[in-house]
């Protein structure tokens, strides 16, 4: 795995007071082989590179104070910069509604990037209107109609027709009749890059004039996804590209190619299946997350858009005056699970990562249900302050009062005690975050 990897290479330089020019080589002659192992395309390897090492030699960093630090700064900001440097949004059409065309080798997730762009776009006050143009397949629209329902987001489809550019046009005046001011067009792909496939899509391109093609490729293909990446462009000049399934035990060479090889930015990810499972990319986070500095920023972006704001705020203050109760401990267990995956969740804060220890952590449904039945079971004080006021009676007696076990209730106030811990940390982080100390 491409971050594990870099990484160690960096440990090993961190655990140097002085680095000799040799230990820079060393270093990135591993961070070379981890690139080209993660199937990042060779070229970019070999740029990429020298680039630093370019940087690492005008800096003179051998003799500044924290070397290590300094060449993990270089790397994260190199890192960042072939992926795009910041994060880029989608054209909006001066006059609505702003068309997307969504394109994409089959399997690619078109029709799911569909739906979810749809609905992040909505949650930033838009008003969507998907359009079910994969005409070959009678599934994929039957596909896009079953999202758009779980979503409540309406689905353009025109029964008698299989030519998508008229679908297309149909759409966008039925976008402007009902007010809507985004249309996301889903097109059929096919198995691989072909002429029928190119020459459909220009065809609807010079038909349509989308304000945005959007081309989505799937991640866990490597460089395949990036040769299909160089194939689109050269036909249809791309706004942007959505990388799919990063969720997955992907190496990580795609996201680091696209922006070399097209010049063409990464505008969202996938990470995961559900609706909600597309984020904003972010060079520089992912370039942080990929040299296990986690990513904070989504993390704490996403919590906002799923906590309850005053409510989070209350906790942010509890935490911080050292007063967080089991009761509230009970609250940010639902609350949390409202986030995702709670695996996913912790590997995106730093040190927290290697999320084998973080079994402890886990809660799952069923245990949400003991959770809350044990702190029913306890006296007002004991939910205050658990560590002063338990003894084993006491034990005893809550195991008794909600039909669970003393080892039961030991382990939940062990997880107590370690997510008092864990948000202790995330909100020092973040502190530091703000700071702009993004660094440590
Ligand atoms: P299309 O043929 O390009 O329209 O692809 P689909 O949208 O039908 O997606 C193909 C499969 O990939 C489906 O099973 C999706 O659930 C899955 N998929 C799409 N995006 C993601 C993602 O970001 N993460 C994961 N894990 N699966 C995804
Ligand atoms: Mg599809």
């Amino acid at each position: 795995n491409l971050a594990e990897r870099l990484q160690d290479t960096f440990k090993k330089l961190r655990g140097k007071g002085r680095l000799t020019e040799s230990d820079v080589t060393e270093a990135l002659r591993e961070v070379r082989l981890a690139l080209l192992e993660a199937d990042v395309n060779f070229k970019v390897v070999k740029d990429f590179i020298a680039k630093i090492k370019e940087r690492v030699v005008g800096q003179e960093l051998l003799a500044s104070l924290n070397p290590a630090q300094h060449v993990i700064k270089i790397v994260h900001d190199e890192l960042s910069l072939l992926m795009g440097g910041s994060n880029s949004k989608i054209n909006l059409a001066p006059k609505p509604p702003t068309v997307v065309m969504m394109v994409g080798l089959n399997g690619a997730g078109k029709t799911t990037t569909s739906a979810k762009l749809a609905n992040l776009l909505r949650k930033q006050g838009r008003r969507p209107l998907l359009v079910a143009a994969d005409v070959y397949r009678p599934a994929a629209v039957k596909q896009l109609q079953v999202l758009g329902g779980q979503l409540n987001i309406p689905v353009f489809t025109l029964n008698d027709s299989k030519a998508p550019v008229a679908i297309g046009r149909a759409a966008a005046d039925s976008a402007v009749q009902n007010g809507q001011d985004l249309v996301i067009i889903d097109t059929a792909g096919r198995q691989e890059v072909n002429e029928e496939l190119m020459a459909e899509l220009v065809n609807m391109n010079e038909a349509i004039a989308p304000h945005e093609i959007l081309l989505v490729i799937d991640a866990m293909t490597g460089q395949a996804a990036v040769n299909v990446a160089e194939a689109f462009n050269s036909r249809l000049d791309l706004d942007g590209v959505v990388l799919t399934k990063l969720d997955g035990d992907t190496r990580g060479g795609a996201a680091l190619s696209v922006r070399a090889v097209t010049g063409k930015p990464i505008k969202f990810a996938g990470v995961g299946e559900k609706l909600d499972a597309l984020e904003p990319f972010y060079p520089d986070r992912m370039a942080e997350r990929i040299l296990g500095m986690g990513d904070m920023l989504t993390l704490i972006e996403k919590a906002q858009e799923n906590f309850d704001a005053e409510q989070m705020v209350q906790m942010q203050k509890k935490i911080r005056s050292l007063e967080f109760t089991l009761d509230d401990f009970l609250d940010q267990l639902s609350q949390v699970k409202k986030l995702g995956p709670l695996e996913q969740i912790l590997g995106m804060i730093p040190g927290l990562g290697g999320a084998k220890k973080l079994k402890d952590l886990q809660v799952d449904e069923k245990e949400l249900v003991y959770v809350e039945a044990i702190i029913h079971s306890m006296t007002a004080d004991e939910r205050r302050e658990p560590e002063r006021v338990l003894n084993g009676s006491r034990k005893k007696r809550i195991a008794r009062g909600s039909g669970t076990s003393v080892q039961e209730v030991n382990r939940l106030l062990k997880q107590f005690d370690q997510t008092k811990k864990m948000m202790k940390q995330f909100m020092d982080m973040e502190k530091n975050l703000k700071k702009g100390g993004k660094m440590s």
